[in-house]
């Protein structure tokens, strides 16, 4: 029978972003990467969404704040947007990180994406744990605001033997690299976060790569009541819990207040626009047989076996742990501050970096359509 509880997707994306993928997957924003946003919800593949927007310290990068507020003022209701913070690559370059804090919830965010992968910390050279980001846990600890953190990446990622081919064309292969911690490390810095910031509302996204390390799970949500994990792909999460089906099923069940649906699907452009729609609905498709049947099945490139879960761990699965963490409503788009980010960011281009010219233009289209909403 067809399950009937609405989803409520936590991680989708509204564009790639250049700091991670460069030359390899990254397409040149438009407003058309909001359009295909909204039409995942008006195609009925959720409910409502969360788009984390993820903004380092390339240009490129710096509509992506941006476009959520537009997806969002155009979809009322329905899309909750976290911001990107913009980060320096210098110490002296990362002051003030709670005012741009504070002007990004001002302007219309519902809280906020921070993006840990290894591969950036071959350019932004700060630990997790740095000094530089202590005013804002504090501050995020003291407001609540929820923060979607992607730390790590698959342990595979370090291992040469295992990394997959695809993996190593982005430059996600991380065994050589002398600039990027080891994964333990990578925790250890996270753990020394929570430890300092114990109320921090994090939701970790891909099951925080420990799906392979069930037993751990339940002892670091005992420690940290207000942590949460997504079950965003991550593809090697779904084999993982297949292997341990019955230890997979008893963790959901048993802490189903603590785990997000997200999908990672995104608004692109360029070649595989045209299939977008497609393969974010066959994503759900796989995601939602997995959680609800205990079929056998191929997919993500591994043969699964489904939990088949229960309806009330469904529940708080897809929907009730989303509305408990962002509201039941997102936080209004405030034009006057979203044009203001608009001419911020504008303002922070030379105009010689790599995709100026349509990073200017789409800024500029944003800023005026919210001037025009004064
Ligand atoms: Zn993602």
């Amino acid at each position: 029978m067809e399950n009937t509880i609405p989803v409520f997707d936590f991680h989708c994306h509204i564009m790639e972003s250049y700091a991670l993928f460069k030359d390899t997957f990254f397409q040149e924003p438009s407003l058309e990467n909001a359009r295909q946003v909204i039409s995942f919800l008006e195609n009925g593949m959720a409910e409502k969404l969360a788009i984390p927007a993820i903004t380092l310290y390339t240009v490129p990068d710096l509509p992506c704040n941006p476009l959520a507020l537009y997806a969002k003022s155009h979809a009322p209701g329905r899309i909750y947007a976290l911001a990107g913070l913009r980060r320096g690559l210098t110490r002296e370059g990362n002051a003030g990180m709670v005012a741009q804090a504070r002007d990004l919830i001002a302007a219309g965010f519902d809280g906020f994406k921070l993006i840990c992968k290894p591969n950036v910390r071959r350019v932004f050279r700060f630990a997790i744990n740095d000094p530089i980001f202590d005013e804002f846990y504090a501050e995020a600890e003291k407001c609540s605001w929820p923060i979607l953190f992607h730390v790590g990446d698959p342990p595979a990622f370090w291992q040469k033997d295992q990394v997959p081919a695809w993996a190593v064309r982005y430059g996600w292969y991380y065994g050589d690299d002398a600039d990027i911690p080891a994964s333990g490390l990578l925790y250890a810095e996270t753990f020394d976060v929570l430890r300092r910031y114990p109320a921090l509302q994090v939701i970790f996204a891909h099951f925080f790569f420990m799906a392979d390390r069930l037993d751990e799970v339940p002892p670091l949500l005992d420690a940290y009541p207000r942590v949460c994990f997504d079950v965003t792909p991550g593809s090697e999460m779904y084999a993982a819990f297949s292997a341990q089906r019955d230890k997979a099923r008893e963790l959901f069940a048993a802490y189903g207040d603590r785990f997000l649906f997200g999908t990672d699907n995104a608004g692109c452009q360029g070649p595989v626009r045209k299939n977008n729609l497609r393969k974010a609905r066959e994503n759900i498709a796989l995601m939602r047989r997995f959680f609800e049947t205990g079929d056998t099945f191929d997919g993500f490139g591994y043969r699964l076996r489904g939990l088949a879960l229960d309806q009330q761990t469904l529940c708080k699965l897809y929907t009730q742990n989303f509305l408990r963490i962002l509201g039941k409503t997102p936080a209004p788009v405030h034009p006057v501050r979203a044009a203001a980010l608009c001419e911020t960011y504008r303002n922070m281009i030379a105009g010689d970096e790599p995709f100026a010219e349509n990073t200017i233009r789409l800024l500029e289209e944003i800023r005026d359509f919210f001037n025009g909403h004064l």
